[in-house]
């Protein structure tokens, strides 16, 4: 079957509304394969600009966290409900700089998850180990005690409506890709340890790669076969690269 391929783009706390201005401009009249969906997630701030700039079907915004509550006195956080206010579509969870900088816990990314699903949104789930776990032999141990919480609380069968993206800690904003023969065999990893608990499920969910990919690396990690997009930073910064790297899935 074919999957839906992904080219999200993290831009994390940098941007501005400039490049929010270009990348609308540089993607509008970008012609993308049928089944494929770009994705951009700026800071908060820039969202709606972005939503109301972007007329290219084939291009949606994601958020880069959302509150695991629905609304109240939790200052400097954002509420699915806003996100859907917004027509906002998706939202990266989990990402390995919240699990280390802001304390989000296995547990608490499973519950953003599912409140994110439960809001209609698309979460992007990200896992990955660190340079220590791989060099440990703790790569497989490590991506599954980080989907086990996920699975249990919102069930197999909803990882249907889930995007998964492996990054290795070591090879974000660091230079260092993971070779595509590594990053294909741990993707074929998370999607046999999804198989474990349900195959058709398993097939259907795109499995994004990201840590430092690039306009001169994404070819060959795109073509690997469990590998159905990625997870863009520092690269998304450029619109000309971003381009370039949408173009190649
Ligand atoms: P990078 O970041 O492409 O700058 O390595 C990827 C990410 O953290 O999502």
């Amino acid at each position: 079957m074919s999957r839906q391929t992904i080219v999200a783009a993290n831009w994390k706390m940098n941007g501005n509304a400039e490049l929010a201005a270009q990348m609308c401009r540089g993607l509008n009249d970008e012609k993308f394969n049928a089944n494929q969906q770009v994705i951009i997630c700026p800071p908060a701030p820039y969202l709606a600009l972005l939503k109301a700039n972007i007329s290219n079907s084939q291009v949606a915004c994601g958020a880069q966290n959302i509150n695991e509550n629905e609304k109240g006195a939790f200052t400097g956080e954002i509420s699915a409900l806003m996100l859907n206010d917004l027509q906002v579509q998706y939202v990266i969870l989990g990402h390995s700089e919240r699990r280390a900088m802001f304390h989000d816990s296995t547990e608490l990314v499973a519950e953003k998850v599912a409140y994110a699903l439960a809001s209609g949104l698309t979460p992007i789930l990200c896992i990955g180990e660190t340079l220590e776990e791989r060099e440990d032999g703790e790569t497989e141990s490590r991506l599954s005690y980080q989907l086990a919480p996920v699975i249990a609380k919102i069930g197999i069968k909803s990882f249907k409506d889930v995007v998964v993206a492996y990054e290795p800690v070591w090879a974000i904003g660091t230079g260092k890709t993971a070779s595509a023969e590594i990053a294909q065999q741990t993707h074929e990893f998370i999607r046999s340890y999804l198989a474990s608990f349900d195959a058709d499920v398993a097939q259907q969910v795109p499995l994004l790669y990201g840590g430092s990919v690039n306009a001169k690396n994404c070819e060959e990690l795109f073509a690997q076969a469990d590998i159905d997009g990625g997870l863009i930073g520092g690269a998304s910064l450029n619109v000309e690269e971003f381009k370039k790297i949408c173009q190649a899935v």
